[in-house]
Parts: structure tokens; sequence; C-alpha cells
């Protein structure tokens, strides 16, 4: 295992669309292990493949919640989201330091592949759906500051750049 860099706010990797994984492909499950040693490390609790400089449609997930168990997603989509939103404090590991108030749908349903290619359809709410609506926008190259209003948006990015 091996911890891997994170990319920061700034790098064009996460401002790209990340590329479909075709299938199952032995070669991920070493990435996987090491998003998750990278996630850990970084106390964080979602990790997007182009975070560590990878373009990928992949994340992992580990809300820390006993009821879910962590797990590595190819390919997740939304597929569908409730009416209701919820506003929420977010912040990300490639944006250290700072956080938003980030309104999303209170309810999502994604679909996706496991690491074997198995079919998977995850209903979530609270942290579980935020963290898999966060990751999804990370491969879409979409961050939460994005989701920010501009006053709200330009207070977290004064407040980041103070700090670094
Ligand atoms: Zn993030």
């Amino acid at each position: 295992m091996a911890k891997l860099s994170i990319e920061m706010l700034g790098s064009e990797v996460l401002r790209a669309k990340a590329e479909e994984v075709p299938g199952p492909d032995p070669a991920l499950d070493a990435l996987i292990r090491d998003m998750f040693e990278t996630m850990y490390d970084a106390g964080g609790i979602g990790l997007a493949a182009p975070q560590v400089g990878i373009s990928k449609r992949l994340i992992v997930v580990d809300v820390n919640e006993p009821e879910h168990r962590p797990f590595a997603l190819l390919n997740p989509r939304v597929v569908e989201t409730g009416d209701e939103t919820e506003k929420m404090e977010e912040g990300c590991l490639s944006i250290p330091g700072v956080s938003g108030v980030v309104e999303r749908p209170s309810r999502v349903v994604v679909e996706g592949t496991d690491p074997d290619g198995k079919p998977v359809r995850i209903e979530a709410a609270e942290m579980l759906g935020r963290c898999l609506l966060h990751e999804i926008d990370h491969l879409d190259g979409v961050l939460f500051i994005d989701r920010l209003s501009p006053l709200k948006r330009n207070m977290v990015l004064r407040r980041y750049r103070k700090q670094r």
C-alpha cells in the first residue's frame, strides 16, 4: 500500500471530466487500496480518483457509520434525487482547512459497479448521500465551492489563501 499525494485546488485534473472505467481491472485494486489509505490518512470520508491525479470515474467512501461499510464504486451516477434539499457544512481534502454550507438533495439514488463489475444500487440520505454527491461531482470536475453563492465562495477562497 502506498499513500498517494492529493491534488489541491488549482490542479487541472480536479477540473476535468473523468473517463469511464471500462470494467473490472486488477490494476484498479491497488489504486483502490491506496485511495483508501490516502483518505484515512487525511481524515476524509470520501475520495475520488481525480483527487489523486487519476482522471477515472472511481470513488471510495467510508462515512464511518456502523450501518454503512466502506466501499469503492466504479462509474457511479446519480439516477434519482428527492425533491427536498438540505444544507450541511462540507469540506474537501483538495481544499483543506476551509468549509462551506452546501445545499444538496437530501435523498439520492446512485448506481454504478463494484470493483468486480457487479452492478450496485445505493439509496442514500444524510451523510452517505451527501458524500456520494460530493464525490460524484469530483468526477465531473465540480468542487463544493462551485455550489456556494459567489459571495460565500469568495469568502471561503479568501480564507483558504490566507491560511496557505
Ligand atoms: Zn472533495
